[in-house]
Parts: C-alpha cells; sequence; structure tokens
C-alpha cells in the first residue's frame, strides 16, 4: 500500500499530474448543485415573465416584491422630477388595458395576450380611427413577420400597438376603435438594492437592468442570476462587500450614481449582466480601463473552465457600463453577456421567451460570476518566509503535489509584491490550484501573507 502511493508520488513528480486537482470552488457547489441553480433561475424568470415592466411604473415593483421572497432587497422609489446629472426622473407610466377593435367588436390587437403589443410609455388614446391612421401608429418587423417587436417610446409623448407584420395584411376594415388605457403622470422611479456586507474595505457592484416587459433573455436573465447570487452569497462570509442593484436601463444607474456618489470610491470591481440566458457561448466585455481587476478575474474563469468565452473592449454601447465606466467615473466595471445584444434575431422581439433562455445557460453564467468573485476575493499577496535558494520541498512532504500545485511558482513570486493572479496568469495555472499551493506552504511555515495589497 505504502509503496503504491510511494509510486503514485513518484509519477506525479514526474508528470506533474495527479488525480485529483482542486476545483474552482464557486461557494464549494457541486455541478448538480449550480445546474439546480440554473433551473430555479429558469422557474423564477416564468414567475416575472408576464409583468409588464418598464422604465417605471407596478410591474417593475411587481418584479421586485417577487425577489424580495428571495432576498431581503430594499425597494426605493425616487420622484418624478428629481435630477439625475443630466437628465431628470419622469413621469410614471400606469396601463390597464390596451386593444384594437374591429368591427364585430373581436380584439385585433389585445394587450392581455402579450404586453409587447403596446408601446412601452404610450399615451392614452381612446377613439376611432381610420386604417391608414391606424397604421401609422402600428410597429412590425417584415424580416420576421410572425414576431412581435419590443418597441418604446420613453422620451417622446406618442401612442402607439407592435404587432407581428403578418396581422397587417389582415387590418382590412375601413376604421378601427382604438384604446390605450394608460397614464403618465406624478409618481416614481423604482429600483432595487441589497448590499452584503465584506470583512474588508470595498465593494464587488452587480448591477442589472428590470425595465423590459415580457422578455427573458434581455432583462430577466440577469435579474434571476443576479438574485439567486445574492441569496447563496448573502449566507458566506465575505472579504469584500457585495452590492446588488436591480434597476431601469440608464435612468437607474444615473440615478444611483447622482444619490450615492460618496459610495462610488469604495466600488472595487462590478459587472454589469445583460443577456446571460441563451444557448451562445459567453461574452465579456472589459471595463474602459481595460486591465481592471475584473478583466483580468474573467478572463481567467473563461480560460481556465475551459469555456468557449470571447473577450471584447469596451465600447460606450449596449448596457449600463455607459454610465459606470463615463469619463466622470470609469469604475472598473465589465458587461457579462452570452451572445451579445442586437446579434441574436430573437433581441427586442416576443421570441426572446421562455424557450430562448435555458437553465443550462443560466447556471453556467452564475458559475462564472460566482467563480470571477471568487477570484477577486482570492487574490491576495505572499512573501516567501526562505526566498535565499529553493527550500527543501521532500522533508516537508511537499515534493510529490509541487509541480501539480505550482509550490516553485508561489515561492518564487511570492515577494509580496506579485498576486496569486499575477503568479497564475504568469504560470498559466487556475488560480484556485495556487491558492491550494498557498494554503499548504503556508501551513508548513514557507509562505506568509503579505499586508493586503489592493488588487481586488
Ligand atoms: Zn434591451
Amino acid at each position: 500500500m505504502q509503496r503504491h502511493a510511494a509510486a503514485m508520488a513518484e509519477r506525479s513528480e514526474m508528470t506533474g499530474r495527479a488525480d485529483e486537482a482542486p476545483e474552482p470552488c464557486a461557494g464549494s457547489l457541486s455541478d448538480d448543485q449550480i445546474s439546480d441553480i440554473g433551473r430555479q433561475a429558469h422557474a423564477l424568470i416564468e414567475q416575472l415573465y408576464p409583468f409588464c415592466r418598464s422604465l417605471t411604473g407596478e410591474g417593475v415593483r411587481q418584479s421586485l416584491r417577487v425577489l424580495q421572497q428571495i432576498i431581503p432587497l430594499t425597494i426605493h422609489e425616487v420622484p418624478s422630477g428629481t435630477p439625475a446629472y443630466d437628465w431628470v426622473v419622469p413621469d410614471e407610466w400606469t396601463i390597464e388595458d390596451a386593444y384594437v377593435l374591429d368591427g364585430r367588436g373581436r380584439r385585433v390587437i389585445d394587450f392581455r395576450a402579450s404586453n409587447l403589443h403596446v408601446l412601452g410609455n404610450s399615451s392614452p388614446i381612446d377613439a376611432r380611427v381610420s386604417r391608414e391612421e391606424l397604421l401609422e401608429h402600428l410597429f412590425s418587423d417584415p424580416a420576421h413577420p410572425d414576431w412581435i417587436p419590443y418597441r418604446h417610446t420613453y422620451y417622446q409623448e406618442a401612442w402607439g400597438f407592435c404587432v407581428p407584420h403578418r396581422l397587417l395584411d389582415q387590418l382590412n376594415e375601413p376604421s378601427y376603435r382604438v384604446r390605450i388605457d394608460s397614464r403618465l403622470e406624478p409618481g416614481s422611479l423604482t429600483y432595487g438594492e441589497l448590499a452584503i456586507p465584506g470583512c474588508e474595505p470595498g465593494e464587488i457592484l452587480i448591477s442589472t437592468h428590470t425595465c423590459h416587459p415580457s422578455l427573458c433573455n434581455d432583462n430577466l436573465s440577469g435579474i434571476a442570476v443576479a438574485a439567486l447570487l445574492a441569496r447563496e452569497l448573502e449566507h458566506t462570509v465575505r472579504r469584500f462587500g457585495v452590492r446588488f442593484l436591480f434597476l431601469p436601463a440608464t435612468l437607474g444607474p444615473l440615478v444611483w450614481l447622482s444619490r450615492n456618489e460618496r459610495k462610488v470610491p469604495a466600488i472595487r470591481s462590478g459587472l454589469v449582466l445583460a443577456g446571460i440566458g441563451d444557448r451562445g457561448s459567453p461574452t465579456y466585455m472589459r471595463s474602459r480601463r481595460g486591465n481592471a481587476p475584473i478583466d483580468r478575474a474573467v478572463r481567467h474563469a473563461f480560460e481556465h473552465l475551459s469555456r468557449s468565452g470571447t473577450i471584447r473592449d469596451f465600447a460606450p454601447a449596449g448596457y449600463d457600463q455607459r454610465q459606470y465606466c463615463s469619463p466622470g467615473f470609469d469604475l472598473p466595471m465589465g458587461v457579462l453577456m452570452r451572445t451579445p445584444s442586437a446579434e441574436y434575431p430573437e433581441y427586442h422581439t416576443s421570441a426572446d421567451n421562455l424557450e430562448l433562455v435555458t437553465a443550462e445557460a443560466l447556471g453556467d453564467s452564475w458559475r462564472l460570476i460566482r467563480v470571477a468573485i471568487d477570484i477577486l476575493e482570492q487574490d491576495r499577496c505572499f512573501v516567501n518566509q526562505f526566498p535565499k535558494g529553493e527550500p527543501r520541498l521532500g522533508p516537508r512532504g511537499l515534493f510529490a503535489d509541487a509541480a501539480r500545485l505550482g509550490l516553485l511558482w508561489l515561492l518564487n513570486f511570492s515577494d509580496g509584491r506579485h498576486s496569486l493572479l499575477d503568479i497564475a496568469e504568469r504560470a498559466a495555472m487556475p488560480l484556485w490550484v495556487l491558492q491550494e499551493g498557498a494554503r499548504r506552504l503556508k501551513a508548513c511555515g514557507l509562505l506568509k501573507e503579505a499586508n493586503e495589497r489592493a488588487t481586488g
């Protein structure tokens, strides 16, 4: 038995491999548990799907109240008229019903069938209009004649309906009864916030948008994954705080930033989550800084989880990095997506539905974010206590695992200036493997933790 163990050790000395490599911890969750989280995320999306979310209004509140059943989310209400830099919180939109009736009183367009049918933020109307006038207020996409496009009119007063292009051929009557039972009146903009405390100063910001009606990948995937991530992190001891924001795109981050400027310097890393539930492989858009710790952490997770992730440079297009990474803030925040917005045909249409998002993709996105957070938290500096020459590993029982756990890399670069992630990148090894190596070297007194160097 002993000889067998010695032979195994010898073999792993030679090949540098062993049967078991440390896994990325991801909260020490198994693949089965992560699959289960993916299924829960899909179920949560199903629950939130019917609500008619918008920039403001009851649909967002209903959605955040559902999240409150999972996490202790604070719901903030910011009154209409409140300035946020160059913007102002608009009147709140309330929608009760909307339809177009034909001559026999049948609903040929019906908000109750899909909330995408009404132009988001549409003004009210109650009138009989000619076919020609109605057509001027209908939005459709000839390229996808069976899908309802998603359109809104946030900053211009208008009324309208969105319909499958195929429907236009069927509108043959000279006039139609049109009713949109909506109100635009002083109210508030609603957003959700949860701050999980950490042991050390600094926090990681996770932001996701909440302003789209019945669309699954665009908004609900981010909402569901963020909520289930918050639920898991909430019950663990964190090195850094993690703040979750669930807010309407563009105006939400502007409102939060303008109300919380004193909290901004504490943000040491962050992610905008957008479209993380479709079958495409993950895509990461780097922060404006380009080489922030979060950029390196996500790249590391992509490289070492053998996922086919793609990394793109920052661009002020798409999601809320446009606000967080504006020059006045330049926060170290990237965007996690799967297929980037507007690069899948279902984007902003009724085909962004419960079939477009999968439990597998949602679970995989959850895991990537969780691993990236682990990397940021585990990225510490150590100091070699025997820096003159290599200390002997054999007498300390470390020889067999030296190559597998990168012990020589750790001993050489642990000079108090290179962090675990620095060493992991240089050695082309996963950080969680070096983390285990550092733990072993620390246990026998060869390494000591350096005074914190802020890298995370
Ligand atoms: Zn969108």
